[in-house]
Parts: C-alpha cells; sequence; structure tokens
C-alpha cells in the first residue's frame, strides 16, 4: 500500500524522503512554497539526485505535491489571477526535478462570480500553463463546498476537465473529508459515490486520495480534518476506502491534525488494516 502524510519542504528532497521512511511512509505530499504564498526556494540538484536514489531503494510510490492555499485561478481580482499563474508556472517547472510526479491544486473559489465563470477562469489557467512536454500530472482536488469553492459536485470538476486542452495532464484527486463534507456519503455508500464519480468524471481520471477523517457530518460543506477515526467518517468506513478494489493501489496522503507520532501511528494502524496482494509485491 502507498501511504504518507505532509511533511515539511523546508529542508529539501531527500530530508522529506528521510522524514517519509521515519514515519513508515512511502510516499508524502508536501507544500511546493509556503502554503500561504510566497516565493519557493530553488531546488539543488544534487539534493534531488539522493533523493531519488533513496526513493527508488525504498520503493516510493508517485508523490502528491501541494500548490499553495492562496493560489485561486479564479479569483475576481485580475492580479490574484496572475499571481496564481506565475506560481503554477513556476511550480510546474521546479515539478519537473523530479519527473512523473502530482501536482493537487484547490480549484479556487468563485468569490460571487457564480461556478460557471469560476470553471471557464480555472480551465482557461490550465491551457496557459500545461504543455504537451510536462511529466507531472496536474490533479484537481474535490472540494467540501465552503464559500464559493468550485469542485465540491463531480460534474464541476468534470466541466473543468472538458475544457482543458491538454487532458492527458489532468487528474483528480479525492479528498475523503471533502467528498463527505461536500455531500457524498462515503460511510454508508462508497461504491454509491465511486458509481457516481464513474459516470461523471471517469474513474481513471482518479489517481490519489487525501485520506482524511471529518469533525462534521455529511454535506455540512464545513472542511474541518480530524485524525483517522476521531470524526464523523470513521475508521471502518475508511478502511472500506483504502481497500476497495479501485482506489487500492492509489496513493494515500494524510492530512489530519497530528504530530510526527501521530502520523507514525496512524500509517502503521492502516497499513494493519489494508489487505495486501500477491499482485501487489
Ligand atoms: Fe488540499
Ligand atoms: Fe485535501
Ligand atoms: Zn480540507
Amino acid at each position: 500500500m502507498l501511504i504518507g502524510n505532509h511533511v515539511s519542504s523546508s529542508g529539501g528532497y531527500y530530508a522529506m524522503g528521510e522524514t517519509a521512511l521515519r514515519l513508515g511512509a512511502n510516499t508524502f505530499a508536501f507544500f511546493t512554497r509556503n502554503p500561504r504564498g510566497g516565493k519557493a526556494k530553488e531546488i539543488d540538484p544534487a539534493d534531488v539526485e539522493k533523493f531519488l536514489r533513496l526513493a527508488g531503494e525504498h520503493s516510493f510510490g508517485k508523490l502528491v505535491a501541494h500548490a499553495p492555499y492562496t493560489l485561486n485561478p479564479c479569483a475576481a481580482d485580475k492580479r490574484v489571477r496572475q499571481f496564481a499563474k506565475e506560481t503554477f508556472l513556476d511550480d510546474l517547472r521546479r515539478m519537473e526535478y523530479t519527473p512523473g510526479n502530482y501536482y493537487n491544486f484547490h480549484p479556487g473559489s468563485h468569490v460571487k462570480q457564480g461556478a460557471d465563470t469560476g470553471i471557464a477562469l480555472i480551465a482557461e489557467l490550465l491551457n496557459e500553463v500545461l504543455t504537451p512536454e510536462q511529466t507531472t500530472t496536474v490533479l484537481l482536488e474535490t472540494m467540501a463546498g465552503k464559500g464559493s469553492e468550485v469542485g465540491r459536485t463531480f460534474e464541476e470538476l468534470r466541466a473543468i476537465l472538458d475544457r482543458v486542452e491538454q487532458k492527458e495532464k489532468m487528474g483528480v484527486c479525492l479528498d475523503t473529508c471533502h467528498v463527505w463534507d461536500g455531500g457524498y456519503d462515503i460511510v454508508n455508500n462508497l461504491d454509491g459515490v465511486l458509481q457516481e464519480f464513474d459516470r461523471v468524471i471517469g474513474l481513471e481520471r482518479l489517481m490519489a486520495v487525501h485520506l482524511n477523517d471529518s469533525l462534521n457530518e455529511c454535506a455540512s460543506h464545513k472542511d474541518r480534518h480530524a485524525r483517522i477515526g476521531e470524526g464523523k467518517i470513521g475508521l471502518e468506513a475508511l478502511v472500506r476506502v483504502i481497500r476497495h478494489p479501485r482506489l487500492r493501489r492509489l496513493p494515500f496522503i494524510l492530512e489530519t491534525p497530528n504530530d510526527d507520532a501521530g502520523y507514525r501511528r496512524e500509517i502503521a494502524l492502516l497499513r494493519s488494516r489494508c489487505v495486501e496482494t500477491e499482485e501487489d509485491s
């Protein structure tokens, strides 16, 4: 099973890889720069090389990098959209140091412009930054629908994907807390939710999972993450997610409120509950 958590990127790639191993992880997520925005540190090729060797030795799965929260491709303010574009371009350039991984982002908040305008602006930005040469796959994250967030429904994500020219560079990251808060009942009807995802988007586009419990009820539109087993989704429903035949090979990323010891415990717990078969080894 591929599982990991968000690790601090301040020490570089090799340090992230070592942290992941220490926590029992074989993939991880990291913010490409300060999650609240700002300038990124330049990448050290020697550090990347050391990391790639380590990742190879330990059979790491694909990494799931996360764009800063302040990146809003569908902001009403043109300068905010310009910042989103510049950040996106710089992040995609830096992602190529570690080829073939994932870059996940929140589609954004349309702030009173309406979802349709939001969708058009998000697709417009993607069409300006994606290239046929890039090896990174860009993931749209499923959102809880807090405020004017775009991407609460599978239909909105599909509408964005439909407008993107470089479709083969795009995928979706399903956040269990967000879909639950968004109104998809993964506790009582995981199969139904995945069928709906397949019907609207296509399960072949689902490339990663943010594995979080939620402090709130289904359809609360709150987006407050809880530790695994301490929220309204609960451990057993999350175990069904990691064991699901259509999901079990995806990278699972924990975004739970934890320190390192807590992440190590959650990773060990989930590993003890997943089912490995012959074909996984
Ligand atoms: Fe996210
Ligand atoms: Fe998430
Ligand atoms: Zn969230």
